[in-house]
């Protein structure tokens, strides 16, 4: 435990080896911690990622090897350890300038399932997951058809129907662009009015191939065995009708869930959990830098989360001076 590391990076997805990447070029001391077996984070679970320049059509799995290969030639390797409890423990040793570069600083003690390690900075990457809604077939036919991105997977919908589950913003803002890309979109809202900004709701109501079903909730995704998705039953929930809409696509905006239960007495949140930090990484608390789907952001995607594991590194390395 003697051995201080410039920064500690937890998560290993796009945001976590960007970072991996480029701490490694500043020649900084990093420790690289991810609970999965598998590297990429969430984008492991795609089965194609068509928006990422440069490699279009890779799949997910195919993009978190590349990732981690890449991280792995510049001597990075994530270890393979569950990050328990993040503290702060006070200056660095009789207030020493950091590793000879800048005044003293606070140490970070983290917590794994299998030590504990310390560091002047941490990188926390450690990204979101999106809500599911639990019903027969979402998770057998999740890539085949169900999806959680709109901006991911509405391509593969060209003039095809596809339906949006769910009333908020991300729900509008989904079924606004798949009506650009698809010949019909349903959305499903299980109220009788949408919980979206204003704006938005008014430029639902008026796009033309978009059909709102009120009162209406998913039952079931229907779909070929281990093949792909051929329709979503809904049920109207005023008087209980069932019907099936004959989608190959299904998108839902049930929200997402940040993973920031480990720092939420460490950091500022907002109120959907999200850890508030700028493009910098910067967050509430000194040395403890944001970067991927874990931050304030609009856009949640490979290549921002990839953006923000460069800046988190560049933020500190200037932290690390000053
Ligand atoms: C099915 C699917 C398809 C998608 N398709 C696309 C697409 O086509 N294009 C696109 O740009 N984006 C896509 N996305 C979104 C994209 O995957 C995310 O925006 C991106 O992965 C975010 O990267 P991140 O590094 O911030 O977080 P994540 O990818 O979530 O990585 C975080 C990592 O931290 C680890 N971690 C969390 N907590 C701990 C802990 N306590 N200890 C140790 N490790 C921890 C996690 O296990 C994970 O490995 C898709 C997402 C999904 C789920």
């Amino acid at each position: 435990m003697e051995r201080i590391y410039d920064t500690i990076i937890i998560g290993a997805g796009p945001a976590g080896a960007s970072a991996a990447i480029y701490a490694s070029r500043a020649r900084l001391s990093a420790l690289w911690l991810d609970n999965r077996l598998i590297p990429g984070g969430q984008i492991a679970d795609s089965g194609r990622v068509d928006n990422y320049p440069g490699l279009p059509g890779i799949s997910g799995a195919d993009m978190g090897e590349a990732f981690a290969e890449h991280a792995k030639k510049l001597g990075m390797e994530p270890v393979r350890e569950e990050v328990k409890e993040i503290r702060v423990t006070g200056a660095s040793a009789e207030g020493a300038p950091v590793a000879g570069r800048g005044p003293a600083k606070p140490l970070f003690l983290v917590t794994t399932s299998k030590g504990q390690y310390q560091a002047y900075t941490v990188i926390y990457a450690a990204g979101a997951a999106h809500r599911h809604l639990g019903i027969p077939g979402e998770e057998e036919l999740s890539g085949a058809g169900v999806s959680y991105c709109a901006t991911c997977d509405g391509a593969f919908y060209r003039d095809l129907e596809t339906a949006v589950v769910g009333g908020g913003n991300t729900a509008c803002e989904d079924a606004l662009f798949l009506s650009r890309v698809c010949s019909k979109v349903y959305l499903i809202h299980r109220r009788d009015q949408l919980r979206a900004d204003a704006v938005l709701q008014d430029l639902v109501k008026k796009c033309e191939n978009i059909e709102i079903l009120w009162n209406t909730v998913p039952d079931s995704v229907e779909g070929e065995e281990e093949g792909e998705v051929t329709g979503l039953a809904v049920r109207n929930v005023a008087d209980g009708e069932i019907r099936t809409l004959p989608v190959p696509g299904i998108f839902i905006a049930a929200g997402m869930i940040p993973n920031t239960e480990l720092v939420k007495d460490l950091v500022q949140t907002d109120d959907g959990g999200y850890i508030i930090a700028d493009e910098t990484g910067r967050t509430s608390c000194p040395g403890f830098f944001a970067a991927g789907d874990i931050r304030t952001k609009t856009l949640r995607q490979v290549v921002t989360a990839v953006s923000d594991g460069a800046n988190a590194v560049n933020s500190v390395q200037t932290y690390l001076l000053i």
